[in-house]
C-alpha cells in the first residue's frame, strides 16, 4: 500500500501559476492524481485503515487532502488582494466532483485544520494577512457537516510570532513541552473547536510542523482519554504506514516538496 498525505495552505497565493498559488495547484493536481489512478480517502479512513484495522483499498495509491491555518479561502470563493478573485479549496472540490461525477472518486475528502483562539485569528489576521477577518470561524459548522470536508485542530494559538500575550517565546511549536502548555493548545483548542463546529476535532497538526518529544512521545500517546485525538501530522515529507509514527505523521506540503503536477506525481513515485 502507498499513502500519502498532502498540505495546501489556501493563503498561499503569489500569482496564477501552479507553483505561485495553491489554489492553481490543487486544482490541477486533483485533475492529475486522478488521472494517475490514485484514489483519495479520507484522514479518518486513512488512519482507521492503517491503525486500527479497517478496510482500506490497497489497489491504487491512496491520497488525502489536508489544509492549513483556516483561512476563509479553504471554502469561499473571494478576491485575494492584488490577485484577484479565487476560487475556493471547497469550491474546486466541487468542480471536481462536477466534472468527473460522484462516483469517480467516492472518497475525496478534505480536513482544514483552523486555529481556535479567536484573538490570535485577528492578530495574524491584522499582521500577516489584511486585516480584513479573513480568518473568520462563521463557517465551521457547516464545513464539519458538509460531505467533502471535517474540521481539524491546528492549536489555540499557533504560537505564531504575531501574537500579542508572551505566554513563552513565540514562534515556533517545540516549545510547547509541557503538560500545562500541551492542555493549552491541544485540549483547549478542541473544546473551543467543537463548541463552534458540534464536533470535537479527530485530528491535530502541528504548528510550523514542529513538535517537542514531549508532545509527541509523552503527551500525545499517553492522555488519548483527554485530547480523544485519532491521530497527529506534521510535515516532514514521506509516506504513511503502520510503521509511522501517529502522533507525527508525515505530509508532503505544496510548494515546499512539490510546484507542480509532474513534480508531485514524481515526489509521490507514481
Ligand atoms: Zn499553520
Amino acid at each position: 500500500m502507498k499513502a500519502a498525505i498532502l498540505a495546501y495552505h489556501s493563503q498561499n497565493i503569489a500569482g496564477n501559476t501552479s507553483a505561485e498559488n495553491d489554489h492553481v495547484a490543487l486544482a490541477t493536481d486533483l485533475d492529475a492524481l486522478h488521472a494517475a489512478g490514485c484514489r483519495f480517502v479520507s484522514l479518518a479512513s486513512l488512519i482507521g485503515g492503517v491503525f486500527d484495522g479497517a478496510a482500506l483499498p490497497v489497489d491504487r495509491p491512496l491520497i488525502c487532502l489536508t489544509f492549513d491555518d483556516g483561512c476563509d479561502w479553504d471554502v469561499h470563493t473571494r478576491a485575494f488582494p492584488g490577485h484577484g478573485t479565487q476560487t475556493g479549496f471547497l469550491q474546486i472540490m466541487e468542480d471536481f466532483v462536477r466534472k468527473h461525477g460522484k462516483d469517480a472518486q467516492p472518497g475525496l475528502h478534505a480536513t482544514s485544520f483552523v486555529i481556535a483562539s479567536p484573538e490570535a485569528r485577528r492578530l495574524i489576521d491584522q499582521k500577516s494577512l489584511f486585516g480584513k477577518g479573513h480568518m473568520s470561524d462563521d463557517w465551521w459548522r457547516e464545513a464539519q457537516a458538509h460531505r467533502l470536508l471535517a474540521i481539524g485542530n491546528h492549536g489555540w494559538d499557533h504560537n505564531h510570532p504575531d501574537l500579542e500575550e508572551e505566554r513563552y517565546a513565540r514562534g515556533g511549536f517545540e516549545v510547547v513541552n509541557s503538560l500545562e502548555d500541551c492542555r493549552q493548545q491541544v485540549v483547549q483548542a478542541a473544546e473551543y473547536i467543537g463548541q463552534k463546529t458540534g464536533n470535537r476535532p479527530e485530528f491535530f497538526a502541528y504548528p510550523f510542523g514542529e513538535s517537542s518529544a514531549f508532545i509527541r512521545n509523552e503527551y500525545f500517546p499517553e492522555k488519548r482519554d483527554e485530547h480523544r485525538c485519532q491521530a497527529v501530522v506534521g510535515t516532514e515529507p514521506g509516506f504513511v504506514s503502520g510503521a509511522s509514527d501517529r502522533w507525527n505523521l508525515p505530509r508532503f506540503v505544496c510548494g515546499r516538496d512539490w510546484s507542480e503536477p509532474v513534480g508531485l506525481l514524481k515526489t509521490l513515485k507514481i
